[in-house]
């Protein structure tokens, strides 16, 4: 057990930013010089977050092997700007099948196969298993403490505790409500939320405060006393505009060296200063660029959620702040133009579009409208897996002159399925083995020369991540390419067509894979970076 080990829980309410605050302690002791493994745990029977809606748990993200996890991976990559794998993401549907396919293997020699110590040695095997390459794993254990599901967690990290007492620490991230009745920040559910902790025999070595304001003096004493915490181990976490700058925040209250102290270590030195660049950046883009995203998974109700759009809008971010411009990101519901086929007019206020990845016939007819109507107007277009299906689709019926034209998700008698399934996923379909069985992760793209692409990449060849079954059906690749689609990426070993780019058209790309999965804060990604770059030419103009 030579690694530390870092557990991160979540009190009193979800969605308080446990992730960013577990990717930026990683990215603080990354900057210190240490290597840094980070693990996400979600307590739900999934196997994976591939088969769960958008709209009820957020982006699927895809690591390069190719598991489809829950959005924080993405963040973690981001901030550590480091690919994860399999091995990063946990859950409990993954510990259960290994527990019990070992006990049909005869594995447990005869023996009752128990929850604790059976299943709880399985998850500590896996947390451990992070900790033979880095100096610290960093594990996030998904939900709020207090929750049913996640105690079997707690009780295997608090069983790690008790064997290595002096390389286990935990932090709780916790959130302090300022009622607008009262006008006063509360601290009661945080002192809760670690009474929970206490509770499953773990006593939290640091609270993060999140709260709409920075922490007073008063109530860092109280949240000390009643919480059993050094009052120099409570830190204020206040709502910030740009979430990057959290590691700066966090560094302001010198919390990295604090976790090295709380694990007998020497302090060391944070070199955030890139990091620091990058704030100031951000905080003097204020020239701002109107990009319209054209999707579905947005609306529920009266609320609009960007969560399944999420590495969208980062790299979308990342490649504004590199042109020193804020982007202005608005949300353009492709059903409106099924309704209102005119209101797709509003495209000409933008300065461009993406339309992003999705699944099912939704929506699909409007982005189609307005894939056209970027095309006809010169309009910087960059399509995501599903913005790439549409895009051929679109050039199929309108240039091509293939009426009906259509992808066999959508419609599977139609005369001209221009997007088919590959013959391996038709009989998986038929088998309904739908769970990770999609084309997934990294695969090797070829890129033509002298393609906007190539000019974005600088180099023939590029791996990148994918999700989904459809794929242009080479059989109309011929005629597509005679009416003027540019094939400008091709995987190499299934020769599929991974990009379409049209000439004649300041920018109009599109991919198959998903490039957002790519884009960092500190390193835009070149499809992007360079779909901005017509995006602001075309600003000019507008
Ligand atoms: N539904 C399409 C497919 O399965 C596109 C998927 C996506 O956009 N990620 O191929």
């Amino acid at each position: 057990m030579a690694a530390r080990y870092i557990f991160v829980c979540g009190g009193v309410m979800s969605g308080i930013g446990k992730g960013t605050a577990t990717a930026s302690i990683g990215l603080i002791l990354k900057s210190k010089g240490f290597s840094v493994e980070p693990m996400k745990i979600d307590p739900y029977l999934n196997i994976d977050a591939g088969t769960m809606n958008p709209l009820e748990h957020g982006e699927v993200f895809v690591t390069r092997d190719g598991i489809e996890t829950d959005q924080d991976i993405g963040i973690y990559e981001r901030f550590l700007d480091q690919e994860l794998e399999r091995k990063n993401y946990l859950t409990s549907g993954q510990v259960y099948w290994s527990v019990l396919n070992k006990e049909r293997n005869f594995e447990f020699g005869g023996k009752c196969v128990e929850i604790i110590p059976h299943v709880t040695n399985e998850i500590i095997s896996r947390i451990k298993e992070l900790g033979k390459k880095a100096d610290f794993v960093l594990v996030e254990i998904g939900g709020t403490v207090g929750e049913y599901q996640n105690l079997l967690f707690l009780e295997a990290a608090r069983q790690m505790k008790l064997e290595n007492p002096k390389r286990v620490i935990f932090i709780l991230v916790s959130y302090l409500p300022i009622p607008e009745m009262l006008g006063e920040m509360k601290t009661k559910p945080t002192q809760t939320a670690a009474r929970l902790l206490n509770e499953a025999g773990i006593q939290p070595n640091f609270i993060l405060a999140r709260s709409k304001t920075l922490l007073d003096e008063p109530r860092k004493r109280k949240i000390s006393l009643f919480c059993n915490i050094k009052p120099e181990n409570v830190i204020s976490a206040p709502d910030i505009e740009f979430l990057y700058e959290i590691p700066l925040n966090f560094e302001r209250e010198s919390l990295g060296n604090k976790i090295l102290k709380e694990l007998g270590m020497k302090p060391r030195k944070t070199d955030l200063k890139e990091w620091e660049t990058l704030i100031k950046r951000i905080k003097s883009s204020k020239k701002e660029l109107k990009i319209g995203v054209c999707g579905k998974y947005f609306k529920i109700g009266k609320f609009i959620l960007i969560d399944s759009y999420i590495s969208v809008i980062e790299a979308i971010k990342h490649a504004c702040w590199y042109f020193k411009r804020k982007p202005e990101i608005q949300w353009l519901d492709a059903e409106e133009y099924e309704k209102h086929p005119r209101n797709v007019r509003e495209l000409e206020n933008f300065a461009g579009i993406i339309v992003p990845g999705g699944f099912g016939s939704r929506g699909v007819e409007g982005k189609i409208r307005a894939i056209e109507f970027c095309r006809k107007n010169k309009i910087p277009y960059l399509g995501l897996c599903l913005g790439m299906q549409l895009a051929i689709i679109e050039f199929a019926r309108n240039v091509c002159g293939l009426r009906g034209a259509n992808s066999t998700e959508f419609n599977q008698k139609t005369k001209y399925p221009v997007i088919d399934v590959m013959p391996e996923q038709k009989v998986l379909l038929k088998e309904k083995k739908y769970g990770g069985t999609m084309r997934l992760g990294d695969y090797k793209c070829q890129i033509k020369k002298g393609t906007k692409s190539y000019l974005a990449y600088k180099q023939e060849i590029v791996f990148e991540r994918h999700r989904h079954r459809y794929e242009l059906n080479n059989e109309f690749r011929g005629i597509l390419e005679k009416r003027g689609m540019v094939m400008a990426g091709i995987n190499p070993e299934r020769d599929l067509v991974e990009i379409i780019e049209l000439k004649d058209h300041p920018f109009f790309v599109a991919t198959q894979f998903h490039p957002e999965f790519k884009s960092r804060p500190l390193r835009p990604h070149p499809l992007f970076r360079e779909f901005i770059r017509a995006c602001l030419k075309r600003s000019k103009n507008l």
